[in-house]
């Protein structure tokens, strides 16, 4: 229960959507009182409620579009909105207007098998182990990777301007968000294209190159390679391949339908 203290002034928050999930169950779609003092930015303000920055697209102040640096203002009525995927909404000022330049990713560094599966469907995906928040932060924004995490706090950094908050500790589950949220279609997917070990791009490579390397069994059943430009893995198209395939086309029909 908050004090009554009459320097604390309060407005109305209602979060739409996916922007629920950061609230405890029994707030959720409900317009919810918040304290504040002074003038804070609209921004701080929503973050303290629970929702990081990132997953923001629109944002109304008393029925008007605002922008994060919009100062809070006694009984306003404020509206906070998740990222529209089948609403037309360029006609009206948004806080995230173009969520992303492209579709790369910078992973916190618990997110080993969601970068491997990342890495299979052709993804651009940064993970570097035993990087603090603060070097996540620096090499996600460097060159405007989308952040994925599962610290909320970390997606709050003011730095931060594209990131989503995974829901899931599963990494399938995980993935399918993903998928979901950025609207990922299977023409953006490219198999075979990125090393899941490394990130490194991956190349075609000559049977006769490698063929020292090889073992009898790989050697005597497969005659197309490809190796990791950066690390020097090698890789075929075998039961692993055809498994992680099969995997990924389920994925996408579970979320798209066929
Ligand atoms: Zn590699």
């Amino acid at each position: 229960m908050v004090q009554a203290d009459e320097n604390k002034k309060t407005a109305i928050i209602r979060l739409y959507g996916s922007l629920n999930d950061f609230i405890p169950h029994n707030l959720r779609q409900r317009s919810l009182i918040c304290y504040f003092k002074g003038n804070p930015n609209i921004k701080d303000t929503i973050e303290s409620v629970g929702v990081p920055h990132p997953e923001i697209q629109l944002i109304l102040f008393n029925g008007e579009p605002v922008t994060f640096n919009k100062p809070m203002e006694q009984d306003a009525r404020i509206s906070v909105y998740p990222f529209f995927h089948n609403i037309d909404v360029s006609y009206v000022q948004l806080v995230n207007p173009k969520p992303y330049d492209e579709l790369k990713f910078m992973l916190d560094v618990h997110l080993g098998k969601l970068a491997k599966y990342l890495r299979f469907a052709g993804f651009d995906c940064l993970l570097i182990p035993f990087l603090d928040d603060h070097g996540i932060v620096s090499e996600g924004t460097r060159d405007n990777r989308i952040i994925l995490s599962r610290d909320i706090g970390l997606l709050k950094h003011k730095r931060v301007k594209y990131g989503y908050w995974l829901r899931s500790q599963m990494p399938e589950e995980q993935f399918k968000e993903v998928v979901q949220h950025f609207r990922i279609k299977e023409q953006d997917l490219n198999p075979c294209q990125r090393c899941t070990t490394c990130n490194g791009k991956i190349k075609s490579i000559e049977k006769y190159d490698i063929i020292e390397d090889l073992k009898p069994g790989t050697k005597k059943y497969f005659d197309e390679f490809f190796q990791c430009q950066n690390c020097g893995r090698i890789y075929w198209k075998g039961s692993h391949y055809k498994r992680m395939r099969q995997w990924l086309e389920k994925t996408m029909i579970s979320v798209y339908g066929k």
